[in-house]
């Protein structure tokens, strides 16, 4: 399942792509019409709160989700939904970029994450296209903690 996020789903997307989801999120200049071509040639899921944009979407046979939800758990909830979460794909896309990342040793992070952070974390990965380091921080563990809650019950 790939999706689109448009430009006033930008925390969303971010979480989605955490979760592991293939995420295109429409830069701020993008027109509706450069959206709903993007949508439709890489066969992806319009997601945005624009009633209209969703009507245009319909109309072009482009399977939409309108979001009216405000919360972000509530739009994960959402989302997936109809598309279950799989634990195993978690920190497999970068958040910022979309590209895959790629799983690091430990000792290949050595000076380039804080100190405390190679302390106390033995799992790491890498985007090669942004240069990112990421890890399990606690920030993520709260929110994998409640996106599990809403999808196992
Ligand atoms: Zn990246």
């Amino acid at each position: 399942m790939k999706l689109l996020c448009d430009q006033m789903l930008g925390t969303l997307a971010k979480w989605l792509r955490i979760l592991g989801f293939d995420t295109f999120y429409a830069p701020n200049e993008m027109t509706d019409d450069a959206l709903l071509e993007i949508a439709k040639k890489e066969k992806r899921i319009l997601i945005t709160r624009d009633k209209e944009l969703i009507i245009r979407a319909k109309k072009q046979l482009i399977p939409t989700v309108e979001m009216q939800e405000t919360d972000l758990i509530e739009q994960i909830r959402k989302v997936t939904k109809e598309h279950e979460i799989d634990e195993n794909k978690f920190l497999s896309r970068c958040s910022v970029c979309n590209t895959e990342l790629h799983s690091i040793s430990k000792n290949m992070v050595n000076g380039k994450v804080p100190p405390k952070v190679f302390e106390t974390k033995d799992n790491f990965w890498y985007c090669p296209t942004c240069n990112r380091y990421y890890w399990m921080g606690s920030h993520y563990d709260d929110m994998i903690k409640r996106i599990k809650m809403i999808s196992s019950g």
